[in-house]
C-alpha cells in the first residue's frame, strides 16, 4: 500500500508470513512464529484480524492468536492432554467421563487457533474429521449408552462442519430417547460469524433443547456481527451460554471481565464458565494464579447483576473433572 497501511484481511490467515503482510506481526517476531508454526497451528479470520489494533502491543485480541516464541517453552508442570481425553476414549471421538455425559468430536478443526487451547497438542486443520464410518461408531455408542443423557459436541469447533452434516448429526443424537439435551462448544459467533448463515441456524433447530456455549474472552469479541449470528441462533431456539477462561494480559482485571460478562449478556449470551487455565504446553504466559482469580470475581461482587456471574472453575488433573473455585461467601459478613 502506498502509505503504508497493509491490506484488509479478506481471507483467514494461517501462516506468519501472511500475519506479517497483514501488519499483524512485527518482522523481528517472524522467526519466533515461523517455528511455533512448525508445531502448532495458526489462524486468524477477517472477523479477529479487524479486531486487532495492531499498534498495540498489548492487544488482548492479538494476545489470543498471534503466534509467540514462548509457545516452545514447556514448563515442568504442563501436560501434552491436560483434561486427559485418552484414557476416557471409549471410541474414537468420543470422550465418557462423567455417568450422564459424553463429547463427541466430529473434527479437530477451529475457525482460530488460539494460544492457549488446552486441545493444541490436537486440533489443526489437517486431521480429526471422523470419518463415515468411525461417526457411525461415536453414534452406535451413544445409542448403547442408556446411561448419558447429555450429548456435547465439541472439537475441534463443530459449527465449521456444514449444516446438512451437522443438522445429520444432531437428528441422530436427538432420536436416542435417553438424550434429553444436546450441547455444543463453538468459537464461531464471535470468530468468524459469517459463517453463522440461516441455514446453519436451522441445522441447529432440533428436537430436543440444544445448548451453545460460545467460547469469547474479551468484550471486543462482541461485534455487531457476532451479536447478529447469535441473535439469528436465538431465533433457532438455540439457550446460549458463555464459557472464557481466565487470561493474563486478556482478562485478567476487574474491569475487563465486567466488560466481558455485560457484552455476553447484551448478545443474549448468559456467562457459565470462567475456567482456570489448564497447563498445555507453552501456555505459561496466559496463566493467572487461583487467588488472583477469586479476588477478581470477588471485586465484581455487587457490581454486576446476578445474571453476569459465571462458575469459576478448575479441571482436575488426569481426567478428574471440574471443581469449583469459588469464591467462597461468609453469609453473615454481609
Ligand atoms: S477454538 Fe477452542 S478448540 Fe479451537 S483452538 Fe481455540 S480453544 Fe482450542
Amino acid at each position: 500500500m502506498p502509505d503504508g497501511t497493509p491490506p484488509r484481511v479478506t481471507r483467514t490467515l494461517t501462516s506468519p508470513r501472511a500475519l506479517q503482510a497483514a501488519g499483524l506481526l512485527p518482522a523481528a517476531a517472524l522467526p519466533g512464529a515461523e517455528a511455533v508454526a512448525a508445531r502448532y497451528s495458526i489462524a486468524v479470520t477477517p472477523a479477529v484480524a479487524a479486531l486487532i489494533d495492531p499498534a498495540d502491543p498489548a492487544d488482548p485480541i492479538a494476545r489470543q492468536y498471534i503466534p509467540d516464541a514462548a509457545e516452545l517453552l514447556t514448563a515442568p508442570h504442563e501436560l501434552d492432554d491436560p483434561t486427559a481425553d485418552g484414557p476416557f476414549t471409549p471410541v474414537k471421538g468420543v470422550v465418557h467421563r462423567y455417568p450422564d455425559r459424553a463429547l463427541l468430536k466430529p473434527l479437530l478443526a477451529c475457525p482460530v487457533y488460539c494460544r492457549f487451547c488446552f486441545r493444541r497438542e490436537a486440533v489443526g486443520p489437517d486431521g480429526g474429521l471422523l470419518t463415515e464410518p468411525e461417526l457411525e461408531a461415536a453414534l452406535d455408542w451413544f445409542a448403547a449408552t442408556p446411561a448419558v443423557r447429555e450429548a456435547i459436541l465439541t472439537g475441534g469447533d463443530p459449527l465449521m462442519l456444514s449444516p446438512r452434516r451437522l443438522a445429520a448429526m444432531l437428528g441422530r443424537l436427538a432420536a436416542l430417547p435417553q438424550i434429553e439435551i444436546l450441547r455444543i462448544h463453538s468459537r464461531v459467533p464471535v470468530a468468524a460469524p459469517g459463517l453463522v448463515t440461516p441455514a446453519l441456524a436451522a441445522a441447529l433447530e432440533t428436537a430436543k433443547p440444544l445448548y451453545l456455549c460460545v467460547h469469547a474472552n474479551h468484550a471486543r469479541e462482541f461485534t455487531a456481527e457476532a451479536a447478529g449470528a447469535l441473535a439469528r441462533l436465538a431465533r433457532a431456539g438455540v439457550v446460549l451460554l458463555g464459557q472464557s477462561v481466565l487470561l493474563r494480559g486478556v482478562n485478567d482485571s476487574a474491569e475487563a471481565l465486567e466488560a466481558l460478562f455485560r457484552a455476553m449478556l447484551r448478545a443474549r449470551v448468559k456467562p457459565y464458565y470462567l475456567h482456570q487455565l489448564d497447563p498445555a504446553p507453552g501456555t505459561a504466559r496466559f496463566a493467572v494464579p487461583v487467588e488472583e482469580g477469586r479476588a477478581l470475581l470477588r471485586a465484581l461482587r455487587g457490581r454486576v447483576t446476578g445474571l453476569a456471574w459465571p462458575t469459576y472453575v478448575q479441571e482436575r488433573p488426569a481426567g478428574g473433572g471440574k471443581v469449583p473455585l469459588g469464591p467462597e461467601w461468609d453469609a453473615k459478613a454481609g
